[in-house]
């Protein structure tokens, strides 16, 4: 048996960042992260695997931020928790006694129950680097790559691979637009032309109802009877929350929605906390169940996990949910609510619109445009939404939205805002994106 103060179960965004943190609020603690694998991903970087990065060995978290906190690790398994005796033991019977537990186990990918999906060459995205380097074996042989999902983790892996030199590369959506969860009508339609300008296919409103092929894949049919050729399948399509364990050990959870916690991380036992994206999340605006499951609120519960561990210090937010990506030239943010997201929860909704080069003068090599869509609530003129395309400031931008989402500004108090510009790295202050689409919306309320 070993004794830890601290027990880490999770060694990816949250795990480590409950570590670091747990080492800044407790110095003298003895601090333990078990993990199941020897090698961790950088799980953002994933697709980047398949174009840019090249390989998955060139996209790993090195263990030296834990050893530089002063944190043990074990890799493991963690197979049970006694949460009366505080004993965790793992599959290689190995038992550790913890005074404060923090769950950061994550999520699976989801995987549909599509006929022909366990057919060869039919890949869902784990964070593993074995499996990985076995789809990058696959995309080498491969002609014709499908993706299921045109949401952003879909469209990176279009994008990338294509930038690999896969030929044939279809993205198959089954809603009106790729990226319609966090972007309006008129920036998917122009993320879909941008695709379709690098070579991408996009099928949109398009079910794929099978995976054929007698070993491995040959195509998929869709549910229009069309069949698309296919080397390689790549699944898009979300993840759910990692449950198990918590849920063998008597926490409370939700299989769909994950583990519960409270604003401090706890979970149902004081002793266990929990963070990431195994935990039960809720909706910023409505309250209501949120799907959103990003780096960025894994690491925000982290921290608040590992500062509370044995004395509450921090509360977490609510996602709001701040994504960033980019396709060829193409850069899209977005924070908060969708005007269609708003008006569906019930919102009445005014929106403004700017649009501006990113640097200043124009003339200055490099500059691209950027244009920005504010989303407020009419009555009371406070930020529901942004969304942001254009010029590779865009996720900068998506972040300042979001900043200013998650404080509740009105648009009156956002036009007043000083915002520091230069010419080589921001637009000129008086055609700054956000302040003229702040502006813009409030002389329509
Ligand atoms: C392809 C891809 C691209 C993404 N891009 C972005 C992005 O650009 N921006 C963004 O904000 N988010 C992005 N995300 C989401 C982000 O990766 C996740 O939100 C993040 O990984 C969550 O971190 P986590 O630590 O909660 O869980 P995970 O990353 O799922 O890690 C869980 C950890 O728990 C360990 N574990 C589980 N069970 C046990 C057990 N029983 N014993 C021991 N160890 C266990 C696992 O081995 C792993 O170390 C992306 C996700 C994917 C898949």
């Amino acid at each position: 048996m070993e004794n830890t103060d601290i027990l880490i179960i999770g060694g990816s965004a949250a795990g480590i960042t409950t570590a670091i943190s747990a080492r800044r609020y407790y110095p003298d603690a003895k601090i333990l992260l078990i993990r199941k694998e020897k090698q961790v991903l950088i799980p953002c970087g994933i697709p980047y695997i398949f174009g840019t990065v090249g390989s998955p060995d060139r996209n790993l978290i090195p263990d030296t931020v834990l050893t530089k906190s002063n944190v043990g690790l074990t890799i493991d398994e963690v197979i049970s928790i006694n949460k009366d005796t505080k004993i965790a033991t793992t599959m290689s019977d190995r038992t550790f006694r913890y005074e404060k537990m923090v769950l950061a186990i994550g999520s699976l990918p989801l995987v549909p129950a599509i006929p022909g999906i366990e057919l060869d060459n039919v890949f869902a995205v784990r964070k593993d680097v074995e499996y990985l380097q076995k789809v990058l074996n696959a995309l080498d042989e491969a002609k014709d790559l499908v993706i299921i999902g045109g949401g952003f983790i879909g469209l990176e892996f279009a994008d990338e691979c294509k930038k690999r030199g896969i030929a044939n590369v279809t993205v198959v959506e089954l809603l009106p637009h790729c990226l319609l969860l966090a972007c309006d009508d008129e920036v998917c339609v122009r993320v879909e032309k941008k695709l379709s300008q690098r070579g991408i296919k996009v099928l949109i409103h398009t079910k794929v109802e099978s995976i054929a092929g007698s070993k491995k894949v040959d195509y998929v049919e869709l549910d229009n009877g069309q069949k698309t050729k296919a080397d390689v399948v790549i699944l898009g399509i979300g993840v759910i929350p990692n449950v198990q364990l918590a849920r063998d050990s008597g926490l409370e959870v939700d299989e769909k929605e994950g583990i519960y916690v409270d604003e401090f991380m706890r979970t149902s036992d004081e002793n266990i906390f929990a963070a990431g994206d195994c935990t039960r999340k809720r909706c910023f605006f409505t309250g209501r169940p949120s799907v959103v499951r990003l780096a960025s609120i894994a690491t925000m519960e982290a921290r608040v996990a590992g500062a509370n561990l044995f004395r509450l210090r921090h509360r977490s937010e609510c996602p709001i949910g701040v994504f960033g990506t980019v396709i060829g030239d193409l850069a899209i943010g977005s924070a908060g609510m969708t005007e269609r997201e708003a008006k569906e929860a019930g919102f009445e909704v005014v929106t403004g619109e700017a649009e501006a080069p990113d640097k200043h003068p124009a003339s200055i090599p490099g500059t691209s445009n950027l244009a920005v869509k504010l989303i407020f609530e009419k009555d009371t003129r406070v930020l529901l939404g942004g969304q942001v395309y254009g010029s590779m400031t865009a996720g900068k931008v998506a972040n300042f939205i979001g900043a200013l989402i998650q404080k509740r500004m009105r648009a009156d108090e956002i036009v007043t805002f000083q915002v520091g510009t230069h010419p080589m790295l921001t637009a000129s202050p008086i055609s700054h994106q956000v302040e003229n689409a702040a502006e813009i919306a409030l002389t329509k309320m």
